[in-house]
C-alpha cells in the first residue's frame, strides 16, 4: 500500500510514539496526539508524558477535553462551598462568561453547584490533578530534502524559542542510507532527530538483504532510531514557567487527551464503502479501495468524487443501533485509544463522572 507522504507517515509516527516512547531507551508513560499547538504554530505529533497516578485522577474527569474556560473553573473550584466570584481567580474578562462555564462544568458533573439567593456557589468533587509531566513536539518530514530542511530549521528554531514544549524532534524516513549529515547539520542543535524505517527500503538486515516482502508500511517498537538527542527546553532555575505558559501547556495537553491521534475517523468518511483500515505491523492505517492507497484526511470527505455511502444492507446486523462497518471501525479506534490509556492507568470505573 502506498502511504500518502505526510498524512500516513504522521499516523505511523504517532503509533510508534505510543508503542515506544521514549525512543532513547528511557521508557515513559505518554499519550499521543496530532495536529495540535497554538495559533502561530501547529505540531504534527504531540507526545504528552504523564504521571500515571495523576493521569488516573485526570481520567475521573471524563474522556472529553476541558477547554480553557472549564479549566479555569475546575482548577479553581474550592473544597468547600463558595460564591464562584470569591472562589475563582479574576479571569481578566467579564464574569458572566465564567458563570456560563460554571454551569457547563456542573452539567458535565465536573463540579457541584447550588444557588444561595442570587448567588451561585460551587465546590469541587475532587481536585484537578497535576497530570502533565512534559510536552514533546515532533515535526514529521518523511522526505527530507534541502528546501524542507530549510523550512523546518526555521519552524524548529521557533519552537525552541517559544519554550512551550520541553523537547522538539524531527522524524524523517530513512532511504536505506543515513540521513544526509549536511541536512541534519542545518537543524537547530536543540532538536532531536528520529530516523524511522516504516517503508520496505528501510527494512534491511545487517547483511543488506531486504526484510520487507511487500510495499506495505510497518510500524513496531524497533521502527525508529535516535540520530541526535534533543536538548531540554524547560526553563531552569526556581522561577520556572510563568502562569500563562503553564495554562497554555495544559490547554494543549487537554486537547491531546480529548483528541488522541486516531480521531481521524471523525473527519474522514469511514461510512464510505471504499474506506477500510489496514494493518501496518502493529498499527492500523486508513485505506481507500477506490484510490488503492491511504487517503489524506482532506480528500476523504463528502466532497470526494468517489465517495459512495455504504449500502444499507451492510448495516442490517443490528442497524440502526449498531450501525454498519463504518461505525464498527470508529468503535475499534476508540477502543484502541482506551486500551492505550489503560496501559498507563486503569480505567477509573465507577468513579468516572462521564
Ligand atoms: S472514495 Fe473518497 S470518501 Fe471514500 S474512502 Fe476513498 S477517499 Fe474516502
Amino acid at each position: 500500500m502506498i502511504l500518502d507522504a505526510e498524512f500516513g507517515y504522521e499516523l505511523l509516527v504517532c503509533r510508534f510514539a505510543e508503542l515506544a516512547w521514549r525512543p532513547d531507551g528511557d521508557p515513559r508513560p505518554a499519550i499521543v496526539s496530532r495536529q495540535l499547538g497554538t495559533r502561530e504554530r501547529r505540531w504534527d505529533t504531540v507526545v504528552i508524558e504523564v504521571d500515571p497516578a495523576a493521569f488516573a485522577a485526570r481520567r475521573r474527569f471524563g474522556e472529553r477535553a476541558l477547554d480553557s474556560d472549564l479549566l479555569h473553573v475546575v482548577r479553581g473550584a474550592p473544597a468547600e462551598w463558595a460564591w464562584y466570584r470569591d472562589a475563582l481567580p479574576d479571569p481578566g474578562y467579564p464574569w458572566r462568561y465564567v458563570r456560563q462555564a460554571v454551569h457547563r462544568a456542573a452539567d458535565r458533573d465536573l463540579i457541584e453547584t447550588r444557588r444561595r439567593g442570587n448567588r451561585i456557589e460551587l465546590r469541587r468533587h475532587r481536585p484537578y490533578p497535576d497530570w502533565v509531566d512534559r510536552i514533546v513536539a515532533i515535526e514529521n518530514k518523511p522526505d527530507l530534502d534541502r528546501s524542507a530542511a530549510d523550512a523546518l530549521a526555521d519552524q524548529l528554531a521557533h519552537d525552541v524559542e517559544a519554550g512551550l514544549a520541553d523537547e522538539v524532534w524531527l522524524a524523517t524516513e530513512t532511504t536505506g542510507e543515513r540521513v544526509e549529515p549536511a541536512l541534519l547539520r542545518s537543524m537547530p542543535v536543540e532538536a532531536g532527530i528520529l530516523t524511522t524505517r516504516f517503508g520496505p527500503a528501510g527494512r534491511t538486515g545487517v547483511d543488506g538483504d531486504s526484510e520487507g516482502t511487500t510495499e506495505d508500511p510497518v510500524v513496531d517498537r524497533d521502527a525508529a532510531t535516535v540520530d541526535w538527542l534533543p536538548s531540554e527546553l524547560a526553563p531552569t532555575g526556581s522561577a520556572g514557567r510563568d502562569a500563562e505558559t503553564v495554562t497554555r501547556r495544559l490547554e494543549i495537553a487537554e486537547r491531546a487527551y480529548g483528541k488522541g491521534w486516531r480521531s481521524y475517523h471523525e473527519t474522514m468518511r469511514p461510512d464510505c464503502r471504499h474506506f477500510a483500515l489496514r494493518r501496518a505491523g502493529r498499527g492500523l492505517v486508513p485505506y481507500c479501495g477506490a484510490k488503492d492507497r491511504c487517503p489524506t484526511d482532506r480528500e476523504c470527505a463528502g466532497s470526494c468524487p468517489s465517495f459512495s455511502p455504504e449500502p444499507p444492507a451492510w448495516r442490517t446486523k443490528g442497524w440502526p443501533i449498531e450501525g454498519g462497518p463504518g461505525k464498527g471501525m470508529q468503535r475499534l479506534l476508540d477502543r484502541r485509544r482506551e486500551r492505550a490509556w489503560d496501559r498507563i492507568a486503569p480505567s477509573a470505573g465507577d468513579g468516572r463522572t462521564e
